[in-house]
């Protein structure tokens, strides 16, 4: 082997680079990490972690009104933004220093600076040049906002989390995870919350009654929820910002913020000194070993494109560490990955939807389940969960769970494990439920669908 500066250059420290970084070190690889932001990357800094501080913070405004059934005389209490804004500040530099000595820890060596890919085997970080004898990019993904007219007035969720003052008026444009959050957030914090979307659903991609059945509840918890509507024009006036839709009409608002889609995280990254392809939509293409197309060079996680979340960024880098560094064939699944969009009701998921699986499976069995949850029996709070099972008529076996409702990310983590074992329908049957649970509806659902 050549004599390289280190065995292995990591090209970000996020979900995916951190965890590729450490485990090659633990196996006695020479370990070199370069980033230009922040430790933790984007989940840790500007994604899942700050995020759901935000949706406990937001969960608090309904919880107060809902104590009040229950007995709990207090007087309405008053959000103070710069309160939650600033201990999630405190809290993300602990976890940054804990990213940080994670990696000192294992003797991988930091380099803060953005990373430039020079040639097949040298990266240089400012007016530093590197050897590596494999070339790890894990450098994620970036929020996207289309060209129209007024676009810089507009904010993403790199910004959302440190506004300087509480948006009263808040207008989220787009369908997806980020938007739907968001939007739940900032209503649950007291303000006027507009969510916009170009298509007539939202949550493209989901199961077609989840969705139906989270923007009724979404509308019902005071978001305004409008479908079939785009922005085409931002400017600013006196009173804030102002915004022309699709319908001619105009509303204002006092922060935009656009969640339409991230793009792989690519500037500068001097991929034209090498040969490394790309997909059609600009993401890197790589086999599924996470080789590129330039041996020398790997990537994983969202950088690569198909589901960008955390633990599937974390199974990667972990898989490609085996895999170089410990000699092992080691590969991630990505059949039946749960999910969840922490909305307020939450939405979980794992399996196929009902779409993907007539589909797929020809003759299903549907389960459904809507119900008032126990605790706004005397809460007051008008709100339903709804529940989901798709059975294979066949094998019986369960290819599809979802659910909206409070803690769904939290019920679909174990329903996927039996999932993965290739649990039937005949074994949600025969467990035993835990009493008294919304999770239990899962295997008491005995009747199939029969149509509305
Ligand atoms: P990242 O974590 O994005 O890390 C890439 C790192 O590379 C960054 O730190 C960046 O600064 C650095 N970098 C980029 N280019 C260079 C360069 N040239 N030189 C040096 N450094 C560079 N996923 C979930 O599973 N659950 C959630 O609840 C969730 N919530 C989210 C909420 C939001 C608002 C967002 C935006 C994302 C959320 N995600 C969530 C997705 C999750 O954050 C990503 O899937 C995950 O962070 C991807 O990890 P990664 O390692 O591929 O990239
Ligand atoms: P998504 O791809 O999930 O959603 C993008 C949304 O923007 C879609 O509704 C899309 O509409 C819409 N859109 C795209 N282009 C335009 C446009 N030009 N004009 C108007 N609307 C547009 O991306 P997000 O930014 O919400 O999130 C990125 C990824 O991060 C997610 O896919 C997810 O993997 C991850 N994430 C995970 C979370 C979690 O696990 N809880 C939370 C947050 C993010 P259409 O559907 O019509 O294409």
């Amino acid at each position: 082997m050549a004599n390289y500066d280190y065995d292995l250059f990591v090209i970000g420290a996020g979900s995916g680079g951190v965890r590729a970084a450490r485990m090659a070190a633990g196996m006695g690889a020479r370990v070199a990490v370069a980033e230009d932001r922040y430790m933790g990357g984007t989940c840790v800094n500007v994604g899942c972690v700050p995020k759901k501080l935000y949706v406990y913070a937001s969960e608090y405004g309904k919880g107060f009104k809902d104590a009040i059934g229950f007995g709990w005389d207090s007087a309405a209490p008053e959000f103070n933004w710069s309160t939650l804004r600033d201990n999630k500040k405190t809290e993300i530099s602990r976890l940054n220093a804990i990213y940080r000595n994670l990696l000192s820890g294992v003797d991988a060596d930091l380099i803060d600076g953005r990373a430039t890919i020079t040639g097949a085997n040298t990266v240089a970080v400012g007016d530093q040049h590197y050897t590596a004898h494999k070339i790890l990019i894990a450098t994620g993904g970036w929020p996207h906002i289309p060209d129209f007219p007024g676009r810089e007035l507009a904010i993403t969720s790199n910004e959302i989390f440190d506004l300087e003052h509480f948006p009263q008026r808040l207008v989220v444009v787009g369908g997806g995870y980020i938007a739907v959050e968001f939007a739940g957030i900032f209503n649950g914090l007291g303000a006027d919350v507009t969510q916009l979307y170009r298509g007539p659903l939202f949550l493209r991609g989901f199961d077609g009654d989840i969705r139906e059945h989270a923007a009724q509840e979404i509308a019902k918890s005071g978001v305004d929820l409008r479908f079939e509507t785009n922005v085409t024009s931002i400017s600013s006036a006196p009173s804030g910002l102002q915004l022309t839709l699709t319908d001619g009409s105009v509303i204002e608002a006092d922060t935009v913020l656009y969640a339409t889609g991230r793009k792989p995280n690519l500037d500068g990254l001097g991929l034209e000194n090498v040969s490394v392809d790309l997909n059609q939509d600009g993401t890197i293409a790589v086999d599924g070993q996470f080789r590129s197309s330039e041996p020398s060079i790997y990537a994983l996680g969202d950088v690569t494109g198909g589901m960008e979340l955390t633990p599937v960024a974390l199974a990667e880098g972990m898989a490609f560490a085996r895999r170089e560094f410990g000699g092992q064939d080691a590969t991630p699944e990505y059949d039946f990955i749960p999910t969840a969009v922490f909305s307020q009701p939450n939405i979980g998921t794992v399996g196929f939807t009902e779409e993907q699986a007539r589909e797929l499976f020809g003759e299903i069995t549907l389960f459904k389940s809507s119900f008032r949850p126990m605790k706004h029996t005397i809460s007051g709070r008008d709100e339903r969960s709804f529940m989901k099972m798709i059975v294979e008529t066949a094998t019986d076996r369960v290819v599809g769970v979802h659910m909206v409702g409070p803690d769904a990310g939290e019920i679909m983590q174990g329903i996927a494990i039996a999932m993965k074992a290739g649990a039937t329908k005949a074994i949600f049957d025969n467990t035993i439920g835990i009493h008294p649970t919304a999770a239990e509806e899962f295997v008491t659902m005995r009747d199939p669908w029969q149509g509305d």
